[in-house]
């Protein structure tokens, strides 16, 4: 259950976030429960924190997405339409020697669990041949337990928005170009969990389906597609973006998302899919990768990282296997396309319809099921496309698909650091301080009296507590000296300290209801009026 020793800055974060109450094993007391982990009560408050910053980017701050919150376990024929009841697996061996289970495509990496310091790196024992091990956690539902029962704990949470594509569209009142978003649980059965929460077989994604309008109909409607470059990155969204556009637009987005909370460009990576790692119906994939204190090196020396989320342009593949597996049709109805449609020459009415049946065509033979025909397949197509001159299209989807816990990691990650004091006999002392961006910090702000036995002070710091807790997550704390206060919200991240002192109760009438206040990152001091405390406050953690 313990990471293996091998990366001491890890061993560090793992124990300060045993110790600080931000991750636990899972069922410690019993001796843990492989790739499940528990938040405690900062790292609880860290990722509510994480959770609805992104929901208020992604859903409340935009007019052109809706949110959805859906259930783990769905009927089963969503996973065979989006197809991980066939393919979601991983290639598998076990070592005849150690017994130990591997993925096979990591083997190098892994150190041999029976005789870890022996064979770190490799375990040297005979091998069988790599098997498929699908990764999806199974359950029944209902009493019997056959297979007509089967159901399956959720590998990802996207497979619920394109089941409730339609039901969202038509309650929301939105009109393509927009999107679906949801946070939730997915579970996936792990051959080898590790790297801390990294690779867990319990975690949290925030994921958002974003429907643009297929390059066809946008040529259409605009006559030509815009390709949105990189140095036009501050454009916002324009009627005429094209897929490519879309997916630049949201790789940028979500880098910006990062930023904001801290990850500065430095500390993250892009890998871009090639075409042989990209998935049959997919256009484009960008991962958004960071570089943790496992990444390894790649073949120049640099760390390029792991990855935290991953932008795919998906093109109309998960609408188009829930309709062709429900039966129910995924295609929406735009008025614009229609009217362009007739006013088209006929040569650019055939050049677009003939785009639109390639695609559907090769889509619709990659995924065909073993009793359809190649006539069936073509008529399939030519109806799709006669759909356009009707106003019909089934949309495209970018989909940005993030991890909560490895966004967590990584912040914890990144905001670990430690100051190193030597005091005037030479003694020196190293802390931890955990540099959040205020937005994400568990702990906004600690209150203190600077005497406990003082209770002129304590009122006034309890009336502090009190005036500023309902807007933020703030602690009170009295015990020990101001310096182990400070110390100890140093660890838990806490970026402002504001304590209550004799002149606060007016000793100095000058400074009468005022308090200083201790930045964490510079130890910095000032003097603030305890009525522009809140709005101080919240504008470091908002702003
Ligand atoms: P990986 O290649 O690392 O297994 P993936 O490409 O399979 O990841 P996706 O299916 O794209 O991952 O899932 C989207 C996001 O969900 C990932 O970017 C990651 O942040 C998160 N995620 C996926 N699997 C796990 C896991 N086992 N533990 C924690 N987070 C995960």
């Amino acid at each position: 259950m313990a990471e293996p020793k091998q990366n001491p800055l890890m061993e560090k974060i793992v124990s300060l976030c045993k110790r600080r109450g931000f991750v636990f094993q899972s069922s410690e007391i019993y001796g843990g429960i492989n790739g499940f982990w528990d938040y405690g009560p900062l790292g609880a408050e860290l990722k509510r924190n994480v959770k609805e910053l992104w929901w208020n980017t992604m859903t409340r701050s935009r007019d052109d997405v809706a949110g959805l919150e859906a259930t783990i376990i769905m009927a089963p024929e969503i996973w065979k339409a989006s197809g991980h009841v066939a393919t979601f697996s991983d290639p598998m061996i076990d070592c005849k020697t150690c017994k130990g289970r591997f993925r096979a495509d990591q083997i190098s990496e892994i150190p041999c669990p029976q005789k870890p310091s022996k064979c770190v790196g490799e375990c040297h024992g005979e091998k069988t041949e790599a098997r498929a091990f699908n990764l999806m956690f199974q359950t029944y539902v209902g009493p019997v337990q056959d297979d007509s029962a089967i159901a399956y704990l959720r590998p990802e949470t996207a497979q619920a928005i394109f089941a409730q594509f339609k039901n969202v569209l038509e309650t929301s009142r939105q009109k393509v170009p927009f999107g679906i978003a949801q946070v939730g649980k997915a579970f996936r059965n792990e051959v080898t969990p590790r790297n801390f929460t990294f690779r867990s077989r319990e975690f949290e994604q925030m994921e958002l389906e974003f429907f643009i309008k297929p390059d066809e109909v946008i040529e259409a409607i605009y006559g030509t597609v815009a390709v949105r470059t990189p140095n036009s990155q501050l454009l916002s969204p324009q009627p005429n973006w094209g897929w490519q556009a879309w997916h630049h637009y949201w790789v940028e987005e979500r880098v910006r998302f990062y930023e904001g909370i801290g990850l500065s460009r430095e500390t993250l990576g892009f890998h871009h899919q090639t075409p042989a790692e990209l998935a049959h119906y997919a256009r484009a994939c960008t991962d958004i990768l960071f570089k943790f204190p496992f990444s390894k090196k790649d073949a120049d020396g640099n760390v390029t990282g792991d990855e935290l989320e991953g932008i795919a342009a998906r093109s109309d593949f998960d609408l188009s296997q829930h309709q062709r597996f429900s039966g129910k049709p995924m295609g929406v109805f735009d008025e614009e396309l229609r009217a362009a449609w007739a006013k088209l020459p006929k040569e650019k009415q055939d050049d677009l319809w003939k785009r639109y049946y390639d695609h559907r065509k090769n889509y619709l033979t990659k995924s065909a099921k073993p009793d359809e025909t190649p006539e069936q397949i073509s008529l399939q197509a030519t109806e799709d496309a006669n759909g356009l001159a009707k106003g019909q299209y089934i949309p495209h989807v970018i989909e940005p698909s993030a991890g909560v816990d490895r966004l967590i990691l990584a912040l914890i990650a990144n905001a670990y650091s430690e100051v190193t004091k030597t005091d005037d006999k030479g003694k020196s002392e190293t802390t931890v301080v955990m540099k959040f961006h205020p937005r994400v910090a568990p702990i906004k702000v600690g209150v203190f009296p600077l005497l406990k036995n003082k209770p002129e002070l304590v009122a006034k710091a309890q009336a502090v507590y009190e005036l500023l807790r309902p807007h933020l997550k703030a602690v009170y704390d009295d015990g020990g000296s101001i310096g182990k206060r400070y110390a100890r919200q140093d660890e838990a991240g806490t970026p402002f300290c504001v304590t209550i002192d004799f002149d606060t109760l007016g000793e100095k009438p000058e400074l009468l209801d005022t308090v200083t206040i201790r930045h964490r990152d510079d130890g910095k001091q000032e003097r603030l009026n305890i009525s522009e405390l809140l709005d101080f406050l919240l504008s470091k953690i908002r702003g």
